[in-house]
């Protein structure tokens, strides 16, 4: 008789408690909030006024602080999986991005990847491969074979917001192609160049099947926004581990 009651007791504190914390008024309209951050040159000399270059020795920083803190970055597969509720919601997860494979990524970003064990998406120019300032071919086939998703950013990296449709499709869809040959696998994720889109980009990649595209707008990206505008977060020259931190909680 003693341990009928013990159960229903508990069930009914348990209960209790779970309102208590979490009224059905203030529950988020979703659970899934993911950081997607965007980087572009790390380097140990950052121009301090440039806003894109990043330097090598806060970014491994803000890697550790990563790990030490729980957070699990993801590949471009798990993040989609996790939005479309094909993959459950880990504890933490965060999304690491690069645009533009520039060369400093290969000596400063991937060895502090490589250390920490940690995913990351690397968003391609297909003509600027083996250019002046860019990742060679093999660079990039090595990064790939080692955690770091190669995706889609055109084949020119132009305002695509001002070309036609059918030159949109010859951008995008030319990369995949040429991303292809390189990497032996196709490439469905998309980042624009200068954040810059219209409603023909987004008709493009559907009509192409893209999965998602990621803008370079703020704040963190959620399982109910349109997959061709997800939201980054901008990681700039200056930015301090406070800042960084708020940011991953915050979006911005
Ligand atoms: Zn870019």
């Amino acid at each position: 008789m003693k341990n009928l009651l013990v159960v229903p007791l508990l069930l009914f504190s348990l209960l209790l408690m779970g309102f208590s914390h979490q009224p059905a008024s203030a529950k988020k309209s979703t659970d899934i909030e993911i950081p997607v951050l965007l980087y572009h040159v790390v380097s140990h000399n950052p121009d301090p006024n440039n806003f894109y270059q990043y330097s090598v020795k806060e970014f491994e920083k803000q890697m550790v602080y990563l790990k030490e803190n729980g957070y699990r970055t993801l590949t471009i597969k798990q993040y989609f999986n996790i939005l479309d509720g094909k993959a459950a919601m880990p504890a933490k997860p965060i999304l690491l991005t690069f645009d533009d494979n520039s060369s400093d990524f290969y000596p400063n970003v991937y060895p502090i990847l490589d250390k920490y064990d940690l995913k990351a998406t690397q968003f391609t120019v297909s003509n600027w491969v083996n250019g002046s300032w860019n990742m060679t071919a093999e660079e990039i086939t090595t990064v790939m074979d080692n955690g770091v998703d190669i995706q889609n950013h055109t084949v020119t990296h132009p305002f695509l917001n001002q070309m036609s449709y059918a030159q949109q499709y010859t951008e995008i869809n030319d990369a995949t192609v040429a991303l292809k040959s390189l990497t032996g696998k196709t490439a469905n994720v998309f980042a624009y160049p200068y954040g810059a889109y219209n409603a023909d980009t987004i008709s493009v990649l559907e009509n192409l099947g893209f999965e998602g595209a990621f803008t370079v707008a703020g704040g963190l990206s959620t399982d109910e926004g349109s997959r061709f505008e997800i939201p980054r977060i901008m990681i700039l020259n200056g930015d301090t581990l406070e800042d960084f931190a708020r940011k991953i909680t915050t979006g911005y």
